[in-house]
């Protein structure tokens, strides 16, 4: 196995774990704190959504509340923004950045941004890996049969391509959040700065779930070469 991967795998998994626990931490701490801040204009979630959605010229878009912490999403298929108990109707600046930031996809399925199509095409792709990837990794390995590992490591990697493509839909939908967010005056300067740091730790949670994709990934190819060698000899 060449020593390069290896040194690879093992320097950048300590970091990448600090990473990803740190974005968790900083999206509660930050939603937390930014929940407790109304904002100076009274505006809702519900409210900055819609704020969003007229600011594109979007009309056909429904916008209901929707129970969990967090749990704030758009759903294309009903074409309709879920705002969380914590977003729906709280006059926060948390509330304010959440919601705008969803609205924000459902303006890009509106426009037809292109990462968010290509999302949905491969979406069936990536659901079909994560299931049966490990399966056939962990088959591969018990029988000792390389295809099938080879197998089990492309469906894994459609679930890392699939987190790649996630990242510009993300920052993309936050982008068109600030945007309204700032052009349309919902939030005055102080609490714009609240909002952006809700939606940069939601940003590095994404950040965080790629490199971890691609370190795994790196592990299997790790394993996959090592098994290689070992035959060869
Ligand atoms: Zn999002």
């Amino acid at each position: 196995m060449p020593f390069y991967y290896d040194t690879v795998y093992w320097v950048a998994l300590i970091p990448i774990l600090i990473l990803s626990v740190y974005a968790q931490i900083k999206v509660s701490s930050s939603f937390n704190r930014y929940s407790r801040i109304r904002n100076q204009r009274n505006i809702t979630g519900a409210m900055a959504a819609d704020a969003v959605l007229r600011a594109h010229g979007i009309r056909d878009v429904i916008i209901r509340p929707c129970r969990g912490h967090l749990s704030d999403h758009y759903d294309p298929r009903s074409n309709t923004i879920f705002l969380s108990e914590s977003v729906f109707d709280q006059a926060t600046v948390a509330a304010v950045g959440v919601a705008a930031h969803e609205a924000g996809h459902a303006v890009q399925y509106a426009v037809g941004y292109g990462p968010i199509k290509l999302r949905m095409a491969i979406l069936p792709v990536t659901r079909f890996g994560s299931q049966f990837s490990f399966l056939a990794i962990a088959l591969g390995l018990i029988l000792e049969a390389q295809s099938l590992f080879a197998v089990g490591i492309i469906l894994f990697a459609t679930t890392t391509f699939f987190q790649l493509v996630t990242l510009p839909v993300e920052f993309n939908a936050s982008g068109r959040a600030i945007g309204t967010i700032e052009g349309a005056y919902l939030l005055n300067e102080e609490e714009q700065k609240g909002a952006k740091k809700v939606l940069s730790a939601a940003a590095l949670t994404y950040v965080a779930a790629l490199l971890t994709s691609m370190l795994q990934l790196l592990r299997y190819l790790m394993l996959f070469a090592g098994r290689n060698d070992r035959r060869r000899r």
